[in-house]
């Protein structure tokens, strides 16, 4: 029979890192066994009235793949090539993501096979209330709380929140996360991933006995995470060289000024045409000489056949895998630090269950509260991976899925592997 689950390559990566992370701790054989299989794959039907008044279905997915640390918690994308194999390596991910950053929470995901382009504003609100609808006895704040992901974003969740609240009687905040800030959303959402990018740069200089305040840093991607990893770079007395967007890259070896760049995004979108630093493409981003290059934009753009164009000594990963797996052993035998996107870019996740927290309790933190929290997860969460990382000579990337599976074997192993 064939599987579905394993046909991705997405998948097939994911269990690629597992069962070699898995060798390097000598794990526990059933547990190993459980973590290569989600425990619940959703596949749901979606009518919705069309505005010419026909009804289109679409086919949605939620993947829980554990929940031995707490709820499951993962992102909703509506994108057009949605597949479960697909769905279920993210989901994976996010159980590793979480427990690598010492969450109470398991990992999910899901998504519809959907343009959200070619919707119209009301198409896109029944569709959502619709799938919310299909998906009503497998969520809640204490089973499994989605969030934003590609193709969606705060008013989808402001939706599904009201769907699951209006069907179930009372006001329930806690079902998803990434809202809005007026019906439950928490302070710093938005800034989370580029500053806990930021955090995780503070940590990496460290090692090289560097300050913030005399680094150099380019940025591939000017979008929710390069922009904000920019803005809190530049905060911090970096020197940020260099930042791009689909259309062009743009460099100033004196710096550029971000809160300037910031302001001509709003009003231009784009940064072809920004007058005042030299432009120059996104491979030569790459392969500037700089303290820190943060790829913030797409997976695979650091491969086997340019790698070596790469001058930076540390690259931290704000996107999704933008550094190919042999890469990845190539930039660590010459000696660059490379910090993998679970650890990396868990910045989003962490002010995610942040916001679960305050709607539990309906008491809401200052964004300083939220930033200061956020340090302490990053750091703390640095530290193991690196110290794990010099003590077994691995590369940051295994050492990262290293430390998150001895958590959650221990965990599984006390709880019995009934999850
Ligand atoms: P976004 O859409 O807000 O921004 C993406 C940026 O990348 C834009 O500036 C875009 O112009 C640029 N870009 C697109 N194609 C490019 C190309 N070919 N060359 C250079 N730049 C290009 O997306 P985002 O939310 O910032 O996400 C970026 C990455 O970070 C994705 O891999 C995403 O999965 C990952 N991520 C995001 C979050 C989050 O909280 N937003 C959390 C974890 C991981």
């Amino acid at each position: 029979m064939s599987d579905i689950i394993a046909e991705s390559l997405l998948y097939q990566n994911v269990m690629e890192s597992l069962h070699s992370a898995g060798e390097l701790i000598n794990i526990n054989q059933n547990a190993l066994e459980r973590l290569k299989r989600p425990r619940r794959s959703i596949i749901v039907s979606i009518p919705v009235y069309m505005d010419d008044g026909n009804i289109t279905v679409f086919r949605g997915y939620r993947v829980q793949h554990n929940q031995t640390l707490g709820p499951f918690k993962g992102g909703l994308r509506y994108h057009p090539s949605v597949n479960l194999s697909e769905v279920a390596g993210l989901a994976s991910l996010m159980t590793f993501k979480n427990s690598l950053l010492g969450l109470p929470l398991g990992g999910a995901k899901g998504g519809v096979e959907v343009n959200p382009n070619s919707l119209s504003k009301t198409e896109l609100q029944r569709l959502t209330r619709s799938f919310t609808t299909e998906l009503g006895p497998f969520i809640g704040p204490d089973k499994d709380i989605p969030a934003p992901d590609v193709g969606t974003d705060s008013q989808t969740m402001a939706w599904m929140l009201d769907t699951y609240s209006a069907e179930n009687g009372f006001a329930q905040t806690g079902v998803v996360t990434g809202k809005p800030i007026e019906i439950g959303g928490s302070m710093g959402r938005d800034s989370a991933t580029g500053l806990g990018v930021v955090y995780i740069m503070d940590k990496a200089l460290q090692t090289m006995n560097k300050k913030m305040s005399e680094s150099t840093m380019a940025i591939q991607g000017f979008g929710k995470v390069g922009m904000h990893a920019a803005i809190e770079a530049d905060a911090l007395g970096a020197k940020v060289v260099a930042v791009s967007d689909v259309t062009c890259a743009i460099y100033d070896p004196n710096g550029l000024n971000i809160k300037e760049l910031v302001e001509y995004i709003k009003e231009h979108r784009i940064l072809k045409d920004y007058p005042k630093a030299q432009q120059i493409t996104n491979d030569e981003l790459l392969s500037l000489d700089v303290d820190v290059l943060a790829p913030c934009a797409l997976d695979g753009v650091i491969r086997e056949d340019n790698a070596d164009i790469v001058k930076a000594k540390i690259i931290i990963e704000g996107a999704n895998g933008p550094v190919t797996m042999s890469a990845n052993q190539m930039l660590f035998e010459k000696g660059i630090l490379v910090v993998p996107d679970i650890l990396a870019n868990g910045g989003g996740v962490v002010v995610s269950y942040f916001e679960w927290v305050q709607d539990i309790v309906w008491l809401f933190w200052t964004e300083e509260e939220v930033r200061s929290k956020l340090q302490s997860i990053m750091y703390r969460s640095f530290d193991k991976v690196f110290e794990f990382s010099q003590k077994n000579q691995k590369n940051m990337r295994a050492s990262a899925m290293a430390v998150s599976l001895m958590r959650l074997e221990k965990a599984m192993l006390l709880r019995g592997l009934a999850w």
